[in-house]
């Protein structure tokens, strides 16, 4: 049982080296789409040449699964404008989602635009090597770090070339954005508590965002307007309604039978 993907290349190896002379089987254990990759991986390799999987490799056939996966399960680069990445840590939020590895696999299989949402403690540690591994966009919560660290994150996501933004949690006011707003690209409104997927929209955050739409209105016009958490086609115009114009949706869309026709059916909301 190899649980979690971050093993040492050396100790991978063994497992793996221990396994085959035993005839055992490697089970993989992780969750979403790490663990999915690396289950595939395993089973491809145990099952043609039953050779060890090396670390190195790892990232390569992530990336060939990935581009595979996209071409088939659905044309994204014809639907969506932007991929939403969520990046969690388990310390901001309860939960630990996918990270700098994965942003790197994502980036050569869509020509879409990567807007990676930091759900992650003290995100000034981070966001170059985010810019680096391929996001476009990278947003911070404000709630994560101290004003001055997230406006040197803000600095240093500018200074790789990639747009910048700040996020709100359900919690936050609309003025916490007051700090940020004349330095960023982009404002992330949570209409969940962030963390988790599948959850119920918080309708009671549509009077913040219309609150966020009117500062950026009179001080950065040229600023997106982003809304994350419980969108679908019946809770989207509200969101509209109050000034959003970027709409993130995940278990809306991917939950769907007809992925393509609830993409068309959040944009005509
Ligand atoms: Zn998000």
């Amino acid at each position: 049982l190899i649980d979690g993907y971050n093993l040492p290349e050396g100790l991978f190896r063994k497992i793996i080296a221990i396994n085959q002379k035993r005839e055992l089987t490697t089970e993989v254990r992780t969750s979403g789409l790490i663990g999915t990759l690396l289950t595939e991986l395993i089973v491809q390799n145990t099952a043609e040449s039953r050779q060890a999987i090396l670390i190195p490799e790892f990232v390569r056939a992530a990336e060939k699964y990935l581009e595979q996966h996209f071409r088939e399960k659905v044309p994204l680069q014809e639907l969506a404008d932007m991929l939403h990445v969520d990046v969690m840590d388990g310390l901001f939020v309860p939960n630990i989602s996918i990270g700098i590895p994965v942003v790197k696999c994502i980036r050569p299989v869509t020509d879409l635009p990567l807007d990676v949402h930091l759900m992650i403690d003290r995100p000034v540690r981070y966001v170059e090597q985010f810019c680096d591994a391929g996001a476009d966009i990278v947003t911070c919560h404000v709630e994560a770090d101290s004003r001055e660290n997230i406006l040197e994150a803000l600095s240093r996501i500018h200074v790789k070339g990639k747009r910048a933004g700040v996020v709100l949690k359900p919690g936050t006011s609309a003025t916490a954005v007051l700090p940020f707003i004349n330095q960023v690209e982009m404002i992330l409104v949570m209409t969940v508590e962030p963390g988790f997927g599948g959850q119920k929209f918080m309708a009671d955050q549509m009077k913040k965002l219309g609150a966020v739409r009117g500062l950026i209105d009179t001080m950065n016009p040229q600023c997106e307007l982003e809304v994350d958490g419980g969108i679908d086609p019946d809770t989207a115009p509200a969101a509209i309604e109050a000034g959003a114009n970027v709409l993130v949706a995940g278990s809306a869309v991917y939950g769907a039978e007809d992925i393509a026709a609830r993409i068309e059916a959040l944009r005509g909301a």
